[in-house]
């Protein structure tokens, strides 16, 4: 994501535009205290979240126009509602890697998701591969997604070895990808029947 940098001037970074990392709202970030030229065209400096209820401070770096480097680092959001502790913990890790730009152990740890998928549906078989197989029988879901979760894993495989095998090389986009064809498993996992259940519960009761 190209984060936005409002004005420069020769000695303040103005107000920077971003999402914050704490509440993962839109804003524009006001300037706390004075930034520093740390030398060239960087400067770096403290901003503060613009919602009330939040205010949650940022570091920023800041080149010229572009904001190269802020603390704590974007991370992507997913609703963790009803996904099982486990999973939501080895993912976490995933998202934590890939925030930080770690993007081969984010793909080991995507695979590491879909394992713990595997164990908490008991689909079982001698590898990832064929537990993976075996799930298409205990769950129902998008062959888009089945044939995801064998991308996913092969991903993590060419992850965890040094001579790749099927993807060339892992990068932000290869990861952007996986990331999002993760969150769109774990919601048709865990969340589509309690949406479900939801819109029912709204639902005048009939005569
Ligand atoms: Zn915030």
């Amino acid at each position: 994501m190209k984060l936005k940098v409002i004005s420069v001037s020769d000695h303040q970074v103005g107000p920077v535009s971003t999402t914050c990392p704490h509440c993962g709202n839109k804003g524009t970030f006001e300037t706390i205290g004075k930034d520093l030229h740390v030398g060239g065209h960087f400067f770096c400096g403290q901003r503060v979240c613009p919602d009330p209820e939040c205010r949650g401070h940022l570091f920023v770096v800041v080149k010229d126009r572009d904001l190269v480097f802020q603390h704590p680092p974007l991370r992507i959001a997913y609703n963790k509602q009803n996904i099982p502790v486990n999973i939501v913990k080895t993912f976490e890790e995933a998202v934590t890697c890939h925030s930080t730009g770690c993007f081969v152990a984010a793909a080991i740890m995507i695979r590491r998701t879909l394992e713990e998928i595997c164990e908490e549906r008991r689909a079982t078989g001698k590898d990832l591969k064929d537990r993976i197989k075996s799930l298409k029988s205990k769950i129902v879901l998008p062959q888009e997604l089945f044939e995801a979760m064998d991308e996913l894993r092969i991903l993590g495989n060419d992850a965890a070895h040094i001579e790749a095998k099927s993807y060339d090389q892992i990068t932000k986009v290869e990861i952007d990808i996986a990331m999002e064809f993760t969150v769109e498993l774990l919601k048709a996992l865990y969340q589509y029947t309690s949406l479900l259940a939801r819109m029912r519960g709204l639902k005048k009761t009939t005569p």
